[in-house]
């Protein structure tokens, strides 16, 4: 295998939501000195700026004309579009769903993926996602997919979301899993050459060893 120039990484963790990505994401960039780079915050930015400007995702070119002219500006900290700021309001669970059924839009996509390669660009980042390492960068070599069964995700997810029923959260988890595998454009699926890590029956120092120690063993 090629080996791995350190400080130009770019690392791909792509799985479903509750897989523990975000949390591993942002510890591992911490650990390399990487920028993090999250792309679910981008469509549930996009999302609630589609859903705010009222604009029928199911007519086309009402959708096609937003995507033509959609201004995205993320950091670490914000994410903007259109030149506002959906930060504050991007981690609820209806922001969620709305990403996930306007995220099956390619004209969504295509302007969202156009945007995340060209922060990939630069270098020296870990990016976090569904379509990393099949569709935005399906080129680079550190792949990782993080699974667990759903009842873990679930749990994990209820245990961040405190206030709401648990019941609501795994039928909520399992109807966005069900839309990001099954779309036709850019599915929810582990690229073949990704390192899969069921992250069930570890801890997120667990997880983050394993890919430390995969990442160091292909770099030397
Ligand atoms: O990762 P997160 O739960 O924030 O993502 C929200 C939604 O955005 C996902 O359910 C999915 O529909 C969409 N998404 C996507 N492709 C990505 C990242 C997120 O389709 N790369």
């Amino acid at each position: 295998m090629k080996k791995i120039e350190k400080s130009k990484i770019v690392i791909a963790i792509d799985g479903p939501s509750g897989g523990g990505k975000s949390t591993v994401s942002r510890l591992i960039a911490k650990r390399l000195g990487l920028s993090y780079i999250d792309t679910g915050a981008m469509y549930r930015a996009v999302a609630l700026a589609l859903n705010g400007a009222d604009v029928d995702i199911e007519n086309a070119s009402e959708l096609e004309e937003f995507c033509a002219s959609m201004s995205v500006e993320y950091s670490e900290s914000n994410i903007k579009v259109n030149g506002t700021d959906y930060t504050g309001s991007i981690r609820t669970e209806e922001a969620g769903l709305l990403a996930s059924i306007s995220s099956s839009k390619s004209c969504v996509r295509r302007a969202l993926v156009e945007y995340q390669r060209g922060l990939a660009k630069e270098g020296a980042l870990v990016m976090e996602g569904r379509d990393i390492g099949t569709v935005v960068l399906p080129d680079i070599s550190l792949k990782f997919f993080l699974t667990a069964s759903h009842e873990v995700r679930a749990l994990r997810r209820h245990a961040e979301r405190k206030g709401l029923e648990r019941e609501a959260i795994s039928e909520a988890m399992k109807k966005r899993d069900k839309t990001d595998s099954t779309r036709t454009d850019s599915p929810l699926v582990k690229a073949k050459d990704a390192v899969e890590i069921d992250t069930g029956a570890l801890d997120i120092n667990g997880v983050v060893s394993l890919i430390l120690e995969n990442i160091e063993q292909r770099s030397r």
